[in-house]
């Protein structure tokens, strides 16, 4: 039986103040979950407050990126060591919006999921297509080629720090969801492949959906076989509904 995850990805929200409320909320709603992973994503500078507040309880915290070098003369990013150094348990790897706008290729998901899980932290590595990539029929080749290349090197012992969040591009942030059935077919695709090269692991594998996951539409997504969870984007600013998403995958 594989635990269901909920991860919230914050983005470019919620000042220091914002997001302390927001997990000073959460903590006393959903803080005693344990049959749910529950992850929160805050803004690199609200780190270090969501995580002290979040300590006294079942939720963890995710860094929304990480540099694949731990330190050195890299302006402006932040390494998985400080991500652990700020209390983070976890960290959202090529989500489809640092590959979009900054520029990630799959090799430099590689190199950072190396170095999160060298530093201790569950990478949550995200991958998905186009619409014009699904339309042309070509998806399950872009998915398996992501995944091949994100996970290169990634030895069978380090898999226990891995999550895979399956993010069609066309249903991030659009209100746009897969049908359930869309999402069942590709988290069945994915675990296939990794089964290619371990059934063990691709059984214990997290393989959650991101793209507009809502209220309404959890309990119909977290249904299919093969989804483990959410990646949830704009829905995990508004406490009530990130509450009723965790809620359902219980
Ligand atoms: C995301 O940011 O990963 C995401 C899925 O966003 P949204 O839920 O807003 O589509």
């Amino acid at each position: 039986m594989r635990k269901p995850l909920i991860a919230g990805n914050w983005k470019l929200n919620n000042t220091i103040a914002e997001a302390t409320q927001l997990a000073e909320t959460l903590t006393s709603e959903i803080g005693t979950i344990n049959c749910t992973d529950i992850v929160v994503a805050p803004v690199f500078t609200a780190l270090a407050s969501v995580t002290q507040i979040c300590a006294s309880s079942t939720i963890q915290v995710a860094g929304q990126n990480c540099h694949c070098v731990d330190s050195g003369a890299f302006t402006g990013e932040v390494s998985a060591p400080l991500l652990v150094d700020a209390g983070c348990s976890h960290v959202i790897i090529g989500h489809s919006e640092r590959r979009q706008y900054f520029g990630e290729t799959d090799n430099f998901v590689n190199a950072k999921t190396h170095a999160a899980i060298n530093a201790g932290l569950t990478a949550i590595v995200c991958l998905g297509e186009t619409l014009e990539q699904r339309e042309s029929g070509e998806m399950f080749d872009i998915i398996t080629n992501q995944l091949s290349v994100a996970l290169n090197e990634i030895i069978a012992e380090q898999t226990g720090k891995l999550v895979i969040a399956y993010e069609p591009i066309w249903a991030i942030g659009t209100g746009k969801t897969a049908t359930p059935e869309q999402a069942k077919e590709v988290h069945k695709a994915i675990r296939e492949y990794l089964a290619r090269f371990d059934a063990d692991i691709a059984q214990t594998l997290q393989i959650v959906y991101g793209g507009s996951v809502k209220p309404d539409n959890a309990d119909a997504i977290f249904a299919q076989l093969d989804v483990d969870g959410a990646l949830v984007g704009g829905a995990s600013l508004n406490s009530n509904d990130f509450v009723k998403i965790c809620n359902a995958a219980g």
